[in-house]
């Protein structure tokens, strides 16, 4: 048993990861290859935890983008309580200190008889393993007039970088008095507390700079995360600023005219000054090409290895999964991909299984010093993740507290985006 390796891995992976790490690739006997595309917090961890404590691995890490936006705080940027820049972590330590081959390129195909991936470039990669963290993709097709093109002027800002930036402009543009509307699509999808922690921190910003602006919420459900807390949030700080229209009365989302700017659902017609329009969600485009989706539009997974159900030799990690109770959130992709290193590693060189431990905590804001949390775990068997324990902030709790919450989410996120990044 490699003794160095085996301290380093589970100092790495923290309470999540506690099980014996024992590699057993020969010296001198050629590295396995781990392909993992996407660079977002699910593949940026998988490749992280398996090349900073398996010497035996060659790791390869494909993404597009020279740098990473995290979509988790952009609704702070929105609401002028960060700047992007803050936001944006690069891949330089992930290369250097942990010797990770990145490629800046996009797959196109993962072929899982030939055990190859395929770059836009015309690079092919071997791997023996592949990792899949493509995040989401947007079933535009069910909001008629809703497209790729529509999206610069209706912006979505569901994946942060440009989008995030457009509706940033156009909300400083907006007319005092204006109505801003956001649509809110069905489950599941990205950040379940997501459209509603936008509404509240855009209110925020809205009281301080446009006091008679109003925020209109077209719900394609009916009730949603932690409602309670939102609604006791909105009439403590922002009362008669944002209405919640949910699914019953909206009757959902059917179309927008881009040129109009206004959003149509069964129920009629809303003109909007500044719409943000969060479509339908799938898996990533990768999945669906690596026939890794099924008819549900996420990737079905093994809920102990997060290797996928469809194809074997190739794990998916992230909001592309369809991964029982787990939401679709950073912190739960970064646990679910400490649980698919660990797996990786055990089918590559030999290392002990571990038993995985999952978790999620979110922190979720209501104003700049009133924020809220949840802390869940679950329990993976060889059928699903079900959750087995959940913590979640009260209605009622004093301000002192919510300023605590916003002081610790701040801490989260340096720690969280360096567990990630390096
Ligand atoms: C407004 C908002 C607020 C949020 N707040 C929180 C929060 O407070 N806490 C929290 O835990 N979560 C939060 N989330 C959710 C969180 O951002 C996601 O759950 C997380 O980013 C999912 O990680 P991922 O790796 O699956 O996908 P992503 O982070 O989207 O990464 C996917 C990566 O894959 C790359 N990619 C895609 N296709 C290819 C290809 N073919 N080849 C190569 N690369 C490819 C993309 O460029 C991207 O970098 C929030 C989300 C939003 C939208």
């Amino acid at each position: 048993m490699n003794r160095w390796t085996r301290r380093k891995f589970t100092h790495l992976a923290g309470a999540a990861c506690l099980a014996p790490f024992c590699p057993r690739v020969a010296r001198g006997q050629a590295k396995a290859r781990v392909v993992v595309v996407g660079g977002g917090v699910g593949g940026a961890t998988v490749a992280k935890y398996l090349a900073a404590s398996e010497k035996g691995l060659d790791v390869t890490l494909i993404e597009p983008k020279p740098s990473y936006t995290t979509c988790f705080f952009s609704n702070l940027y929105l609401a002028g309580l960060r700047s992007l820049e803050s936001l944006t972590h690069s891949y330089e330590t992930l290369a250097q200190k942990y010797g990770i081959t990145v490629i800046h390129d996009m797959a196109e195909a993962v072929d899982p008889v030939a055990k190859i991936v395929a770059l836009k470039n015309g690079t092919k990669l071997a791997y023996d393993r592949a990792v899949v963290a493509p995040g989401i993709a947007f079933r535009y097709s069910d909001i008629e007039g809703y497209d790729e093109a529509a999206t610069q002027s209706l912006p979505h800002a569901w994946n942060a970088g440009p989008q995030t930036k457009l509706l940033r402009e156009q909300l400083e543009s907006m007319e005092d008095g204006g109505v801003f509307v956001i649509t809110a699509p069905p489950n599941p999808f990205r950040c379940p507390p997501g459209p509603y922690e936008r509404a509240s921190l855009i209110a925020y910003y809205f009281k301080q700079f446009k006091p008679r602006a109003k925020i209109l919420i077209l719900d394609a459900k009916d009730s949603f995360f932690e409602q309670d807390l939102f609604q006791d949030g909105w009439s403590r700080h922002y009362p008669g600023m944002i209405e919640w229209l949910p699914s019953q009365f909206t009757g959902g989302i059917k179309a927008v005219d881009v040129k109009g700017r206004a959003v149509k659902t069964a129920g009629g017609t809303f003109k909007a000054a500044v719409a943000n329009i969060i479509p339908p969600q799938m898996a990533g485009e990768l999945a669906q090409r690596a026939g890794l989706v099924d008819q549900s539009g996420w990737c079905p997974i093994d809920p102990l290895t997060f290797e996928s159900k469809l194809q074997p030799g190739i794990h998916v990690v992230g909001d592309a999964t369809s991964a029982g109770d787990m939401p679709k959130s950073a912190f739960v992709t970064n646990s679910q991909a400490k649980v698919c290193a660990f797996a990786i590693a055990t089918a590559l060189t030999g290392s002990e299984a571990a038993e995985p431990h999952l978790f999620n905590t979110c922190f979720t804001f209501l104003a700049a010093h009133d924020a809220v949390s949840d802390a869940i775990s679950f329990k993976a068997t060889a059928e699903t993740i079900k959750i087995s324990e959940i913590l979640l902030s009260a209605v009622g709790e004093d301000a002192e507290l919510r300023r605590q919450v916003v002081r610790t989410a701040n801490g989260w996120y340096d720690a969280f985006t360096h567990d990630v990044f390096g």
